[in-house]
């Protein structure tokens, strides 16, 4: 469950709980306290009817004279016994319903069936109505009596069930503004986390000098991003001192490879020797030629990943390009390679010219080593378009399989068919290029037919004339 749901549920919870427990709080409140209010009443106007019913010299009241008892006393259900127990006055209502008779100190609810049409005492359709009695000792006149008084209470009771019905919509209408609220809130909790997980997500091999930036407040986010920069400040370290390493280490390959490679070229120049012994070191030189390719290519990435090679300056692309051509026009010649150039004039960029020179002997080389089959071509075009310079070079050939087009710029990747061929290099070239490309803030795309030909698009900023 994403962390953003298990907040709003804890918020939802935590505030439920709340709720519930001030609802039960209040609702006991409001639910006792009209019950004590009845209590009061039938208290006092037990008093005051059995002052109304009963003389001072004990005797009852002669039913003219029981003024208040024909009046108030019709609302309630009464019965008043002597101190023997038998009764020595009951109201009309007791003729309804007879009330059990409980010496509780409190008053109790007694539920009581009386059709509607034998008295209206607003009960519901099932013409139950509950009432509220209490049972009073009280001594008037020198006797002791037993007053039992109740009272109809279907109003308070369906007020009460009110009460309830809302204080439940309350609590479900709380429920939910609790969790939109509480989703909102985590959205809010968690928007710094977001922010600070797509920086980190932006830091890659290739940035990984940025950092994120600190917040104000000296929060648990700023130690988060505090801790992750340190992460990274690390990371940046070993890259460094990776790249460091196999900086030194091809340099210093270097030499002892030139010297074998002369040592090679000097030995075959001898015509004295046996010939499967020529053969065995022609196989040999072979051999170290490739190892030489491979060191000076990774010799030369290490050195564009620690960015030591790139001094820009305002270069004219059509000359290099140019430039760059004419070293392979005998090469293409020999490959019996139709070359075909257009190149528009006055295009400038702001680049390292040598970086831009390798970046074009890579691809023209590959134009050139993959343009197998007869009758081959390249073309080579340079033009303006929009604020970028296009240089594009296609070739027929083998072409590129679509599967393998994402691929091709990793370190070390060759296509299968070309790593059985022995014109290709170590799967370097491409990497060089791409990382040129991308330290002069440019792109490079790529178009093609598999079997057939495929064409590298490289977009580089232009110097736009003052
Ligand atoms: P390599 O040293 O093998 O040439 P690259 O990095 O230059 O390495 O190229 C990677 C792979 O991309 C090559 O092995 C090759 O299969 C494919 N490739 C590159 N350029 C071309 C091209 N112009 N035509 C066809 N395939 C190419």
């Amino acid at each position: 469950m994403k962390i953003r749901n298990r907040i709003t549920l804890w918020i939802t919870g935590a505030g439920l709980l709340a709720g519930l427990l001030f609802s039960i709080v209040i609702s006991y409140e409001l639910i006792e306290q009209p019950f004590e209010l009845l209590d009061g009443e039938l208290d006092s106007q037990a008093h005051t009817l059995l002052a109304g019913c009963i003389s001072h010299e004990g005797t009852l009241v002669p039913q003219t004279n029981r003024t208040m008892l024909n009046s108030i006393g019709r609302l309630y259900w009464l019965k008043i016994f002597n101190k023997k127990g038998q009764i020595v006055y009951s109201s009309p209502m007791t003729q309804y319903a007879d009330l059990p008779l409980k010496k509780k100190h409190g008053g109790y609810n007694v539920n009581a069936t009386i059709p509607r049409d034998v008295a209206d005492l607003e009960q519901d359709g099932s013409n139950e109505v509950t009432f509220r009695v209490r049972v009073i000792p009280i001594p008037f006149s020198g006797q002791d009596y037993l007053v039992q008084i109740a009272r109809p209470m279907e109003k308070l009771q369906e007020e009460l069930i009110d009460l309830v019905v809302s204080i439940i919509a309350g609590l479900l209408l709380f429920t939910i503004t609790l969790l939109l609220a509480g989703y909102f809130v985590a959205g809010k909790i968690l928007d710094p986390i977001a922010r600070i997980n797509t920086l980190a997500r932006e830091i890659n091999d290739k940035t990984l000098d940025k950092r994120i930036p600190l917040g104000k407040h000296r929060d648990e986010l700023y130690t988060l991003s505090t801790s992750l920069n340190q992460m990274f400040d690390r990371l940046q370290f070993s890259f460094q001192r990776q790249k460091e390493f196999i900086a030194n280490a091809s340099h210093e390959l270097k030499t002892p490879i030139a010297m074998q490679r002369l040592f090679f070229s000097e030995v075959l120049q001898r015509g004295d020797l046996p010939n499967d012994l020529t053969d065995r070191l022609a196989g040999q030189s072979a051999v170290v030629l490739r190892m030489d390719r491979l060191v000076k290519n990774l010799l030369e990435l290490s050195m564009l990943e620690l960015k030591e090679v790139c001094t820009p300056t305002r270069v004219e692309l059509t000359r290099t390009v140019t430039a760059v051509l004419s070293e392979f026009e005998e090469l293409m010649q020999a490959s019996d390679i139709y070359l075909d150039v257009e190149l528009e004039d006055a295009v400038f960029v702001f680049a390292d010219e040598d970086n831009l020179r390798r970046m074009l002997i890579n691809l023209i080389d590959n134009a050139i080593k993959y343009n197998t089959g007869e009758k081959g071509r390249i073309r080579v075009s340079l033009a303006r378009k929009n604020n970028e310079a296009e240089i594009s070079i296609y070739n027929t050939g083998i072409g590129i399989d679509p599967a393998e087009r994402d691929r091709i710029f990793d370190q070390f990747y060759r296509v299968e068919k070309s790593r059985a061929s022995t014109s290709g290099g170590a799967g370097l070239g491409l990497t060089i290029v791409q990382r040129i490309i991308e330290l002069h803030h440019g792109r490079i795309e790529l178009d093609g037919e598999f079997g057939s030909w495929v064409q590298f698009n490289i977009f580089l900023p232009l110097i736009v004339p003052d």
